[in-house]
């Protein structure tokens, strides 16, 4: 997975140092949608010594080749890891937690004459850990 990205990020000019593959790592392993802040904020506590700039650049290269999904949550930019294939998300507003969907089954009706290219489809509410909180179904 790795070797393919780092083909990738060749590409875009952007070379996969020991600090931004330890960055990639950290990101890729996560299931919650983070601000660039969060992200630094991670690294740092794993021991990354990496610049908020640098966290800023490689989510714009990432986002770029498709890697990364900005998501907008509070008027704040979140950003999510994504595999290639065709996916949409369902996003926690609670915790930020994202899981991929890839079942697609969405049929909309476009305007005469409209040819779509493409398609994205994110959902949002509250995932079931945050239910079974907030309602105590297992007290
Ligand atoms: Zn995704
Ligand atoms: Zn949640
Ligand atoms: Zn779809």
């Amino acid at each position: 997975m790795i070797t393919n990205i780092r083909s990738l990020l060749h590409e875009q000019n952007y070379r996969l140092t020991q600090e931004r593959k330890a960055l990639l790592g950290l990101f890729s392993h996560a299931n919650k949608a983070r601000t660039p802040i969060q992200l630094h904020q991670a690294a740092l506590g794993a021991g990354v010594g990496i610049g908020l700039t640098t966290v800023y650049r490689m989510l714009e290269v990432l986002t770029k080749i498709g890697l990364v999904s900005p998501f907008l949550l509070d008027g704040a930019v979140y950003y999510t890891y994504c595999t290639h294939s065709h996916h949409h998300h369902f996003i926690c507003l609670d915790c930020h937690r994202v899981n991929d969907l890839f079942d697609c089954q969405q049929e909309l009706s476009t305007p005469d004459g409209c040819v779509v290219e493409y398609h994205k489809l994110d959902l949002f509410g509250t995932c079931a850990t945050f239910t079974r909180e907030r309602f105590g179904e297992f007290n």
